[in-house]
This record gives structure tokens, sequence and C-alpha cells, in this order.
């Protein structure tokens, strides 16, 4: 059985932290200029970039770094090298879109870097620059964020005006809590087209498992239908406007999907959580494979979905220490988990299981669900505890060297 170990990297785990700063009206007048003549800056600077086809940055700050401060009076020195990085940065992420000059938003968020602005951790404020000088904002935050704000190094922030409030979201790294031992076993979690995911506990999803809107699946299934059909229909007319549509469609597809996958990844590392159990989830290869029956335009979709899903699990797992594993997905849809027989005959009909050897019957994708969940507990001993398997462990490997030839016999 094939297994991989969760990929995430060892030395700890990048987060975003949001704080609320609390400015005077005259601070917030301040604000309201900064991010303001910063994105002005980006557009002028990405225009420039687009004309000349420079995008590289040391190429594009010999272009446009005068240029904009010409243009833009209150944009100082550092906020003109950091408008030139951000512009660098938006061409280098989208490759495709080169096409035409990347707009900036008036009112977008705005990137601070270490010389753009500075905490006060004891005090509880941070300094922002602005056209008309330095501001000092006291900040607040959930507690758990402010003592990561206290003690971890920070990154770069963004400046983010929304809903009448001013909030910084910082960019750090949050030291990898140690993974605790499952001793529960594993809650098993099988990814599927029909339904996104299904638990060896029976749970659906999205169902009402999960809070808000999305909690009904029928609702979400209906959704997509509708989005399904209207593609159809703009495909065939074929137009500029019918593309631009699909364009921005596909767009809040990848919206919904991702906000789906985040309640239903935050739904299973909370309940293994809860219940002293790993996470296990099947190797995508497998997943693949499985819909390859399906439709390319649907499958480049739930492709990237499952994916998704494996990416958002493994790092809620990791940040909350639940034991995350990728096993192999062969033959869990056939396999019987009471008595382990496998047998295509296992599937009578569509999302249905029953075991000619045994007779257990249930719904296909919790059948599999506690097949991945058996994996996971199967491929944990192998991890840690290679010996009992009669796996080489790769220290022992080390300590056991074969003894150096003395001569003699
Ligand atoms: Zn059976």
């Amino acid at each position: 059985m094939a297994i991989r170990r969760s990929t995430t990297k060892r030395h700890g785990l990048p987060t975003i932290v949001q704080l609320r700063l609390t400015p005077a009206p005259a601070q917030a007048d301040a604000l309201a200029a900064a991010v303001q003549v910063c994105n002005q800056a980006a557009t002028v600077v990405s225009r420039l970039a687009w004309h000349h086809r420079t995008f590289a940055v040391v190429e594009l700050h010999r272009l446009a770094y005068y240029e904009v401060r010409a243009q833009l009076a209150g944009l100082g020195a550092q906020a003109a090298v950091r408008s030139i990085a951000r512009v660098a940065g938006a061409y280098a992420n989208r490759r495709a879109t080169k096409k035409r000059a990347h707009i900036f938003r008036p009112h977008g968020a705005v990137p601070y870097d270490a010389r753009l602005m500075s905490f006060n951790r004891d005090a509880r404020t941070v300094s922002l620059w602005t056209p008309t000088g330095r501001v000092t904002l006291p900040y607040t935050g959930r507690p758990e964020d402010l003592k990561a704000i206290d003690t971890l190094p920070l990154g770069e922030a963004d400046l983010i005006y929304r809903r009448g409030m001013w909030l910084l979201q910082i960019a750090l790294t949050l030291p990898k809590p140690v993974v605790r031992e499952p001793v529960g076993g594993f809650l098993g979690v099988d990814q599927g087209v029909a339904n996104l995911a299904v638990t060896s506990d029976r749970v659906v999803l999205p169902g009402p498992a999960l809070p808000g809107p999305v909690g009904g699946n029928g609702h979400v299934r209906t959704l997509r239908e509708r989005r399904h059909r209207q593609r159809r229909r703009l495909q065939k007319q074929g137009t500029s406007a019918a593309r631009r549509v699909l364009r921005r469609l596909s767009g809040r597809e990848h919206r919904m999907m991702t906000d789906l996958n985040h309640q239903i990844s935050k739904y299973v590392v909370r309940e293994a959580e809860r219940t002293g159990r790993g996470l296990a989830l099947e190797d995508l290869q497998g997943i693949r494979s499985r819909v390859r029956a399906h439709r390319l335009q649907r499958r480049t979709l739930h492709n990237w979905a499952f994916a998704q899903q494996i990416t958002f699990t493994r790092y809620k797992a990791a940040r909350a220490g639940v034991a995350f594993l990728l096993v192999d997905p062969a033959y869990t849809s056939q396999a019987c988990p009471d008595c382990g027989h496998i047998s295509r005959a296992n599937r009578p009909a569509r999302g249905r299981f029953v075991c000619t050897r045994c007779g257990l019957a249930g719904h296909a994708d919790h059948i599999a669900a506690r097949n991945i969940a058996t994996r996971g507990i199967a491929g944990w001993a192998v991890i840690n505890q290679p010996h009992a398997t009669g796996l080489p462990s790769p220290r022992r490997d080390r300590e056991s060297k074969p003894p150096a030839s003395t001569g003699g016999s």
C-alpha cells in the first residue's frame, strides 16, 4: 500500500492574521489618501509596464520610478518602490493576461512592507506611511492573533478598507504544532462529484453539518446545474459578450467551490480534532481516474476542487496538530470494509454498495470513506512502527551498517 506523508513544510505554517485599526477621523482620511495614491501609482506603473512590455522588477524600476513620482506628488520614494514591485508581482502571477494592462482598483487593498510600517508591540499600535506623514494607530484583534503579532516575525501586510472598517492583514509564519497521536483512529473522507465529501461517520458534505446557506446539498446542486445550463447557452452564442459572461461565471463558480472547500475542510478537521482521530483522504491520482468518464469541463473544475480540498484539509490539519494522510485509492469503492472482499459486483447500482460475500450494504461513498479510514490507520502504523510491518526505517538503516569485513574467513 503506497502511503504519502503530508508534504506541509516542516518549519512552519504561513498564515494571515487580521487586525482591526481604529483611526481617528483625520487619520482615516490619511489612510484613504494612502490607499488611493498607491493604487493610482500601481495603475500608472502597470500601464507603463504593459506599454513597454517591461515586466521584470529591475527593468520596470528603471523605466517607471521617476515617471510615477513625477505624476503623483504625494507618493514617497518607498511607496513608489513598493508599487513597482507590486506591479511586477501582479504580472508574474498572471502570465496569461498580459494581453491587457492590469488596472488596480482605486480602493483595493494596498501592500505595506517593513519600510512603510512599524509596530510598537508594547503599546499595540502600528505606524503606517501616508502621503501626509506617518500615522500611529491602535489595533485590536482576536486574542490568538494578537499573541502571534506579539511574538512572531511579521511579513508583509495589506491595508484594507472594508464595510466602514480599516483592516491590516499581516502575513506571518506560525510554528507548526506537534502532530498528536490519532488515538481514536482515523476519520476517512471520500471526495466525489455528486457529494463533494462523505465521511466515514456517514456525514455528507455539503450538508446540514455545515453552518449557513450551503447546508442543504440540494441547493448547491441546483445552483451548479443552473450554472451549467447557462454556460452551455453562452458557449453556443460564442460572442465576445458571451465569453465575458462566461469568464465571470467561472470565477463565481470557483469562489463558491473555494468557500465550500474551506467549510468542508474546517468541519472535518474540527471533527477529527474533537474525537482524537487523524484524517485520511485519497491520493488525488486515484480520484482523477475515477471521474475520467465525466465531461471535460466538469472534470477540470472537479479536479481543481479535489486538489483544493486536499490542500485546505492538509493545512488546517497541520495547524490543529491533527494527523493527516493521503492513502492509496485502489478499490476503495469496491472493497468491503467488514470482510475485505473486493469485487466489481459489490457495486450493483450507482451510489450503492452491497457485498456479495457478507451482505454488508450501504451508501457507496460512505463505504469508500470507511475503507479510507481503515487505510489511514494502516498507513499510520507503517509510518510510525516500521518494524512491525517488516519495512526498514531509514534511521535504523544508518545505525545498522553491515559490519565491516575483518578479513580472515
Ligand atoms: Zn463483505
